[in-house]
């Protein structure tokens, strides 16, 4: 597994808020440089409407703020690239590192500082292509977008392990949906102050269920906002939980992909390290 970073990422809400901005990828470094978009753009509509479509690409033309954020020109090229990078994750088995984020969205609606969702864009692509997918959000907020966008579907298990009784107000167990005596949508909500040991008692018991539903490849909504130095969330987790999230899934998936999400402090890098090194440890 590879990082795949493009430039564009660091020209998108650039003010920087308390929350989302450019620092969250600070000391890491670009390996994709190429402005094209117009190829990726075309793969917004296999989850998003044409009408929510024109409105965010007129809102970064017109420098509107929505979900948030200043947009600007850039911001719809950044959000087009992180749509492309995502694919192509999803494609060689690698690691987007990309901005804005993404699990918010749904499919007609942007919020809190998301427009397109990147991941249930590659995942559309990998159904169509005849493939069974797993997504697995572990983003310190409940991943509300995906969920929505895959409810009551057998063709995409959707799996969230997040801080409960924050934004976005949803993620509890009883939103949930089983079909045939497998699961397909499945909540791990986790109190505030949840430590490691928490969250992995959570985790295994999702990754067992993957394994049920027996996907072709696994995609992952990595957050690093349930970091104890996170602003945005209360839970507990240490850097070493990083490694350890990525060990078992490496031992127990062979195609899984990865695509940033959230995280509001300054060490996404030391997160992202430590997450590349559970491969190999
Ligand atoms: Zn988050």
């Amino acid at each position: 597994m590879k990082i795949l970073l493009d430039t564009s990422s660091f020209r998108h809400n650039t003010l920087e808020n308390n929350y989302e901005g450019t620092y969250r990828i600070a000391g890491l470094q670009a390996n994709i440089d190429t402005q094209e978009h117009i190829q990726w753009e075309d793969y917004l509509s296999l989850i998003h409407t044409q009408r929510h479509i024109h409105k965010i690409k007129r809102s970064c033309q017109n420098s509107k703020i929505l979900a948030e954020v200043q947009l600007t020109p850039e911001s719809y090229n950044a959000a087009c690239r992180a749509v492309g990078l995502s694919i192509l994750a999803s494609q060689q088995n690698d690691f987007a590192i990309v901005r804005p984020p993404w699990h918010h969205a749904f499919r007609e609606l942007a919020s809190w500082f998301c427009f397109f969702n990147n991941i249930a864009i590659a995942a559309q692509k990998l159904v169509n292509e005849w493939k069974k997918v797993a997504i697995i959000d572990i983003d310190g907020h409940h991943g509300d977008g995906t969920q929505r966008i895959f409810f009551e579907t057998d063709q995409v298990y959707f799996t969230s392990i997040h801080q409960v009784g924050v934004f976005p107000w949803t993620g509890y167990q009883y939103e949930t949906w089983r079909w045939k005596g497998v699961w397909y949508t499945k909540n791990f909500p986790l109190e505030k102050w949840a430590s490691d040991k928490d969250f992995l008692y959570a985790f295994d018991e999702a990754l067992s269920h993957i394994k049920d539903f027996n996907p072709d490849i696994v995609g992952v909504s990595v957050g690093f906002d349930g970091y104890y130095k996170d602003r945005a969330l209360g839970m507990d987790f240490s850097l070493e939980l990083y490694r350890e999230v990525w060990k078992r899934f490496s031992q127990n998936f062979e195609n899984i992909f990865a695509v940033l999400e959230g995280g509001y402090h300054e060490d996404i890098k030391e997160c992202i390290d430590m997450f590349l090194d559970g491969i190999n440890s």
